[in-house]
């Protein structure tokens, strides 16, 4: 059974990594990495080393402030390969039966769930009853509902949650939300959100709808959901939606094939997003105002990022993002760091409400109000 997930995720991740990722481009970049860290170091174990954790383990090779000391998985082989390839101890891993037994170890901080979306929530809820802190992957869970019961129960235990939302750390997304701040765009009219790919092998989790809670836009459409709020500044107060589907064998009932959303923020200003698993070369965001522009493509990939606004092109440099978002969680859970744009539970929360909305606009056809 493993190795068949593990030839699975090989196919999942090519999929998505064939859309986003040129992996030079991924490699290349200068990293903003503090070289006389002396303060406390975030020691992370990731749960869940699949495509994703196999990523962020070697983009963690690179922090200062966050270090990958421990694993959580369902597969022996992969324990042996990273504790070998990492130099994670044998008292630091553990399988999804006996990781409750991660509260009485003292050398890890922190739990980086990066498992299929269904699981999120009861992993996250574990890490917490664990006492330590909870770092998840988007979506955060497959409703706000179970979102907020995350949010809740890392509230109780007093430990941080926090979602790998690694665009909030991404320099020229930051750039462009700058500008935005400070009305180098002139009143906000429009964003244009366009996040797809074409998905590979019919039978991974990605289609499931127990282990994906939808379909594309649950993978990929909330980073159109969540780049419409960050380039905006604003929470939507009204969605529209339309659901088309050309394959109803490899979408089944409950998983999305593409779905075109529409918001309404309070100022007046409208988006027009698109999600999909059948279309490929769609990474764009483009944000209008009175005053100007900003056009990024690729938009949310691993990078580079490129874009340009009205003043001309965008040429802020090309970090490796898990590499600063481990490092900038460091800052967040030691130092109470306030990051740009937040990326806790609550900040999860809201898009999964969004996707609720989405989700029930389509079903019903009409326009849903949203208070987030
Ligand atoms: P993979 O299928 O590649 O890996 C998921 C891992 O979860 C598996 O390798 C397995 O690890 C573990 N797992 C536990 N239970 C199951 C199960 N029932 N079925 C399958 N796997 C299981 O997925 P990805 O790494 O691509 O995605 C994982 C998460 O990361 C998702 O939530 C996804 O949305 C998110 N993601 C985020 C990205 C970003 O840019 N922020 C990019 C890609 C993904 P083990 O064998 O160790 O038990």
């Amino acid at each position: 059974m493993n190795s068949r997930r593990d030839f699975l995720q090989k196919l999942g991740l090519s999929a998505l990594a064939l859309q986003l990722a040129p992996l030079s481009g991924w490699a290349a970049g200068a990293d903003n990495v503090e070289p006389h860290y002396d303060g406390p170091l975030l020691r992370v174990a990731i749960l869940g080393l699949g495509g994703y954790g196999t990523m962020v383990a070697e983009a963690m090779q690179k922090c200062t402030k966050a270090k990958l000391v421990g694993v959580v998985s369902g597969t022996p082989s992969k324990v042996k390969a990273w504790q070998s390839k990492y130099g994670i101890p044998e008292k630091n891993c553990y399988n999804y039966e006996n990781f409750d037994n991660i509260k009485n170890n003292p050398d890890i901080d922190a739990v980086y769930v990066i498992t299929p979306n269904g699981l999120h929530h009861d992993f996250v809820i574990r890490t917490a009853a664990a006492g330590k802190h909870a770092i998840c992957e988007k979506p955060m869970a497959v409703n706000a509902q179970e979102g907020q019961a995350m949010v809740d129960a890392c509230k109780k235990a007093n430990v941080k949650l926090l979602v790998g939302y690694r665009m909030h750390f991404e320099p020229k997304t930051l750039e462009v939300i700058r500008m935005r701040q400070s009305g180098e765009f002139g009143k906000i009219r429009f964003f244009q959100g366009q996040c797809g790919f074409t998905i590979g092998d019919p039978t991974q989790w990605r289609l499931n709808k127990k282990l994906a809670g939808g379909g594309s836009m649950m993978d990929i459409g909330i980073y159109a959901i969540n780049g419409a709020r960050y380039m905006t500044g604003e929470d939507p107060v009204w969605v529209t939606a339309q659901e088309t589907k050309t394959d109803t064998v490899k979408f089944k009932e409950g998983v999305d094939e593409t779905i075109q959303f529409q918001f309404g923020f309070p100022s007046g200003a409208v988006a027009s997003c698109l999600s999909t698993y059948n279309m490929n070369n769609l990474d764009r965001f483009f944000l209008d105002g009175e005053k100007g522009f900003a056009e990024m493509q690729p938009s949310t990939g691993y990078g580079p990022i490129r874009g340009r606004t009205h003043l001309g092109e965008l040429n802020q440099p090309i970090t490796t993002h898990q590499t600063v978002q481990m490092d900038e969680m460091a800052d967040i859970i030691f130092k109470n760091k306030q990051p740009v744009v937040p990326v806790n539970g609550e900040e999860a929360v809201k898009d999964l409400k969004l996707i609720d909305a989405i989700y029930l606009a389509v079903k019903t056809g009409k326009k849903v109000e949203v208070s987030l």
